[in-house]
């Protein structure tokens, strides 16, 4: 797949097309270029990225997820709730890790854009025209690497974590599916934390 195809996939699976998704392409295909790796699969890759919660931009982390693979299902990305745009990413079988943040060259042309001022003004992304999602966009993607990130040194970073467990049980409350590990007992019964009554 070339990468307009994949900024493609990235903004159909984002839902809108917008500056912070396509510096997330960016940034991560940047990232994956400084390890030799190829997306992840499976787990091979993990990703920590530094956004946080409730502010602009998180859409940052969609095209990292694209990406790169590392996606909140499979459990190989995480946030370090900073609010900012850095990405590091780890191959656990080479033991190598880079960090790629995000410059903020472009940010008066951004700010001053359509769909940014839409944006501050409350409109949703989505009742934003087209073209003018795709003006931000372009900014981004069209600019020189150089102009949007800063690709730090692949530096050598041990990874260790835990075995996954492939264990579910069915709980005898509920007649929920629950993973093996977040099984409560209660009663001397193990069941499902929410059937359990305990603290989730
Ligand atoms: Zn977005
Ligand atoms: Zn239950």
């Amino acid at each position: 797949m070339n990468d307009t195809a994949i900024l493609d996939q990235a903004l159909a699976f984002h839902g809108h097309k917008c500056w912070a998704s396509t510096a997330g392409v960016r940034l991560g295909l940047a990232a994956m270029e400084a390890l030799s790796a190829s997306r992840s699969g499976a787990k091979q890759l993990h990703a920590v990225i530094e956004t946080g919660d409730y502010h602009g931009g998180m859409c940052f982390g969609d095209g990292i997820q694209v990406t790169t693979g590392c996606t909140f299902g499979k459990g190989n990305i995480e946030k370090t709730g900073e609010g900012k745009f850095a990405v590091t990413l780890f191959d656990k079988a080479a033991g190598t890790a880079v960090r790629v943040a995000y410059r903020p060259t472009l940010q008066p042309r951004i700010k001053a854009s359509a769909f940014m001022q839409k944006r501050a003004a409350g409109v949703p992304p989505t009742e934003i025209p087209d073209a003018e999602q795709m003006e931000v966009v372009h900014l981004v993607w069209d600019a020189p690497a150089e102009e949007i990130m800063t690709v730090g040194p692949v530096e050598a970073r041990a990874w260790s974590e835990p075995d996954e467990v492939v264990r579910f049980a069915v709980c005898p409350r509920c007649g929920e599916l629950v993973a093996e590990p977040y099984l409560r007992v209660a009663e001397g019964t193990a069941m499902c934390a929410a059937c359990s009554g305990y603290p989730r």
